[in-house]
């Protein structure tokens, strides 16, 4: 969630958290056969040519698209099987869709258009759908259209995928002498929104390079907590395209804990130093730590990515962290940094050695 940093406890406590342990993210077998969704990322190693080869005469192949295929695209837009006429011969078929798809609201329909054309992503409507939301019980979805009322949370999501770019531009351009590649990817996603009935949780969750956005959510009420939210949301696809990484990567460390100091409400000092994110769940704990929702230690995952892209903004922006660095406190935090800074993020850390 993120961005509730200037509320005292008591408010972050009251706020419900995102539903991400729920979704199937870490369930590579389930992902529907959409391009979008079986494109390798960049963890897919390339296979060396073998010795013998003659050499190339050809260029190599560029790199496997992830750009979401415009028939995928026209199924989620316009409820169609394949682009219509209409789009077929256009420049940008998916450009046009959106067109289609948000013509009743042309302001909505330009930022949606932004949004893909810089970005990749789609935006579009959701699916009707009961969720098993865990500790949240059952709850009904149902598509919802970013337009007029709503419009503001697709300004947010252009915001947020806007400083996606420039966040990990910035990076670069600071550490220019670090050339390991980043496996993270955080463009040509499918943005499906969607309004809970009768609740106001969960906020988003992943699906492989999918996120859906309750326009209802509780914690989607300010561009930074969106922003911070979709972060959380896009490393669970990351996590899940890595072998579901973080189940094997920081599991001991994880259990340990847990086992330490339980995972009640009562546990809250106990886990403190370890918790990555300040989200609690309402008459919970930290929301890394939140039992029933799903399996937890993928949640802790996705929190620390978050302080990861917390504080290399904080460094980005204002050069130095606005609390104690993560990786400065307990020898586990440390581990953990690590291990994801160098697994997703090329080794790029902004935060200075601890002392
Ligand atoms: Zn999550």
């Amino acid at each position: 969630m993120r961005a509730r940093r200037r509320l005292g406890i008591a408010a972050v406590s009251a706020i419900a958290a995102i539903a991400c342990g729920s979704a199937p993210v870490a369930t590579p077998e389930a992902r529907p056969a959409s391009p979008a969704a079986t494109a390798p990322d960049a963890s897919a190693p390339t296979p060396a040519p073998p010795d013998a080869a003659p050499p190339a005469l050809d260029p190599p192949p560029p790199p496997p698209s992830t750009a979401i295929a415009a028939e995928v695209a026209a199924a989620r837009l316009l409820g169609t099987a394949a682009v219509p006429a209409a789009c077929a011969t256009d420049p940008s078929p998916i450009a046009c869709m959106l067109d289609q798809a948000f013509a009743a609201d042309p302001r909505a329909a330009a930022l949606a258009r932004a949004l893909y054309t810089e970005t990749g992503d789609v935006a579009g409507p959701g699916d009707a759908e009961i969720m098993d939301g865990g500790y949240r019980g059952r709850i009904q979805l149902v598509p919802a259209l970013p337009i007029r009322g709503d419009r503001q949370h697709l300004a947010w999501v252009l915001a947020a995928a806007r400083d996606f770019d420039g966040f990990f531009a910035g990076i670069d351009a600071a550490l220019p002498a670090v050339t390991t590649a980043r496996r993270y990817r955080w463009r040509d996603l499918d943005v499906r929104f969607i309004r809970s009935v009768g609740k106001h949780t969960p906020s988003a969750f992943a699906l492989p390079w999918t996120f859906s956005y309750n326009v209802q959510g509780s914690l989607l009420t300010s561009e930074a907590a969106v922003r911070e939210t979709l972060f959380h949301e896009i490393f669970h696809m990351n996590d899940a395209a890595h072998g579901a990484w973080s189940g094997a990567a920081l599991r001991a460390d994880y259990d340990a804990i847990v086992q330490r100091c339980g995972t009640t409400r009562a546990a809250i000092p106990c886990l403190t130093p370890y918790a990555p994110g300040f989200t609690k769940v309402r008459g919970g704990t930290y929301y890394a730590f939140q039992p029933n929702n799903g399996d937890p230690v993928h949640e802790f995952a996705a929190e620390l990515a978050l302080r990861y892209y917390v504080e290399q903004r904080q460094m980005l922006h204002a050069g130095k962290l606005a609390r104690p660095a993560f990786k400065c406190g307990p020898p586990e935090n440390a581990r953990a940094w690590t291990a994801l800074v160098d697994e997703f993020f090329g080794g790029r850390d902004l935060v200075p050695p601890c002392p």
